[in-house]
């Protein structure tokens, strides 16, 4: 085994290289190390070898083994036990360890191998230990300059190997946590390029475009985003075009509504934000998708409760004004039958009014998440039925109002007030609806295990697609034969609150130009549930 120098150097540089290439080749981490391994023990004329890594609790494990049957490598743990208290390896020298020999010398009783020197060799970058590679040799020999620096390559290569090993694992937690953070974000978000086309879309925004990511990645980003009615004067790419981003926190907002790839419109408001290099390059552009709807429905329902608020309440208040000025005139109140008029009149506006009132202050408790029912008892709906028929008998010459009851009806639990609410609001309706006349009949009807009211007309009808809209807050059929009908479009929407609370239901049937049948299901054994915001979309 005399090896000369020269010959050492070769066997040296041949080791490098493949080390290098390896390491080029992107090899795992394990196959690197134990090629790195094998080296150094051959060129240190050793039997065998481990190499253990730091952990990321600081403590040691072995990831590679030379020359030592698999079993027995648990053995070597009190070499790795002492490194973290090995101030020479900390600092990055390597070793012979004469103190542990000793231990050495039981693991090579232990397990019959032939241990009696072995070489601790640091594995460091920038100062920090990685991991340290162990090289037992069969006999003492001395550690030359040589040797010295023949491993130093090697622990450096080892050292790079581990380093880049965890800069890639650093890299793929990196991105799986940013993987992560995209998918969890309820809003949607797009990564684009500097030439604005997609690099990558969230789940979010899949559901909000319609797009799935792999269909989008690569495109335009204007394929994805198509406006169809936009708020803000500028698109991103006339901003871009524009000079736009000016700063890494130069941000552009753009909402309106967007067609989706189904072709459905949905309303959004885009942020877009850029992501520069030091250098002031655009790297990428964040598009944060926020889906505004609701805010929309909310801003018209508003506008809508404006209007209907400003014409409902002011109506009264005229006719109510107009009446009293009248009144004020010496002249009207010398005749008693004219002063008798008027004041019923005003009566009668100021009830609407009070009703009006009642209604949006119904609407917005409900809205608000509940009200509780003042008196529940056992209601008759006969009664309650026959006290709204006369209320509107006489209000209508044109119509025939008429109640149909089987002789045996049961009674229901529920609140007195609010089940006549419920019919007072479908016979009106009923009335209103149909400016021609006709016969408008209140029916009621006994299945097992419930009781079911019904008020048909013969008016102006539903057409079908409006026929589940008309429940919801302030919506009104536009039909030109009863433009002219006064509403606010509350009444079906507490008609339904108010059946549901009393675990029914209320639905309808209408031919339009024919009639509308509404129905309402009440449980006999009524459950009282708490008020609640009906299920209705906001329109
Ligand atoms: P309002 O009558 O105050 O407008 P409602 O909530 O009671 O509000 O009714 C909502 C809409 O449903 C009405 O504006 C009307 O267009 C339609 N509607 C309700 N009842 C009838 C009916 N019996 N026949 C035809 N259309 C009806």
């Amino acid at each position: 085994m005399s090896l000369t120098l020269f010959d050492y150097r070769i066997r040296q540089r041949d080791y490098l290289l493949s080390i290098a290439r390896a390491l080029v080749s992107r090899l795992n981490l394990r196959a690197v190390l134990r090629l790195i391994l094998q080296a150094s023990v051959d060129m240190l004329q050793g039997q065998s070898g481990l190499i253990a890594l730091r952990n990321d609790d600081g403590a040691f494990s072995f990831w590679a083994s030379y020359g030592l049957p698999a079993a027995l490598v648990s053995e070597f743990e009190p070499l790795v036990a002492d490194v973290p208290a090995n101030a020479d390896l900390l600092a990055g020298e390597e070793l012979l360890i004469p103190e542990l020999s000793e231990k050495l010398g039981q693991i090579a009783e232990q397990t019959g191998l032939l241990l009696r020197q072995v070489v601790a060799l640091p594995m460091v970058v920038e100062r920090e230990l990685l991991g340290v590679i162990f090289i037992f040799r069969s006999h003492s020999l001395r550690f030359s300059p040589d040797d010295r620096r023949i491993l130093g390559s090697f622990a450096d290569y080892a050292a790079i190997a581990v380093n880049n090993a965890r800069l890639y694992e650093s890299a793929v937690t990196e991105r799986r946590r940013l993987d992560a953070l995209l998918e969890a974000i309820g809003d949607g978000v797009l990564v684009l390029r500097p030439d604005l086309s997609v690099e990558r879309m969230n789940r979010a925004l899949s559901a909000i475009t319609g797009w799935r990511t792999a269909d989008a990645a690569g495109r335009p980003y204007d394929e994805i985003f198509v406006w169809e009615r936009r708020n803000s004067s500028r698109t991103l790419a006339q901003a871009v075009e524009q000079g736009w981003p000016f700063r890494e926190r130069d941000t552009l907002y753009v909402e309106g509504e967007l067609r989706r790839r189904n072709g459905s419109l949905i309303s959004v408001g885009i942020t877009y934000a850029p992501l520069l290099t030091r250098g002031g390059r655009v790297l990428n552009i964040i598009a944060v998708v926020r889906d505004i709807t609701r805010f929309r429905e909310a801003d018209a329902l508003k506008d809508t409760f404006i209007s209907v608020v400003s014409h409902e309440l002011k109506t009264p208040v005229a006719i109510i004004k107009g009446y009293a000025e009248t009144l004020l005139r010496p002249e009207a109140q010398r005749d008693p039958g004219l002063l008798q008029e008027m004041l019923g009149a005003i009566t009668e506006e100021a009830d609407r009014l009070a009703r009006l009132v009642d209604d949006l202050l119904d609407a917005s408790r409900l809205q608000a998440g509940g009200l509780p029912f003042r008196d529940v008892e056992d209601v008759d709906l006969r009664l309650i039925a026959r006290r709204v028929v006369s209320r509107y008998a006489s209000q209508s010459e044109r119509h025939t109002l008429r109640l149909e009851f089987p002789e045996q009806f049961p009674t229901v639990r529920g609140d007195p007030r609010r089940l006549e609410q419920v019919l007072d609001n479908l016979v009106s309706n009923a009335i209103k609806y149909s400016p021609a006349g006709g016969e408008v009949v209140i029916k009621g009807e006994v299945k097992p295990a419930e009781v079911i009211l019904s008020v048909s007309d013969e008016g102006v009808g539903i057409p079908l697609d409006e026929q589940e809209r008309i429940f919801d807050r302030f919506y009104r059929v536009e039909n030109p034969a009863t433009r002219a009908v006064s509403g606010t479009g509350l009444g079906l929407y507490l008609t339904r609150a108010i059946v549901q609370a009393h675990g029914g239901r209320c639905w309808v049937h209408s031919v339009p130009g024919a009639g509308s049948t509404f129905y309402v299901a009440l449980p006999q054994e009524t459950r009282l549930t708490l008020w609640q915001a009906p299920s209705v979309s906001l329109r």
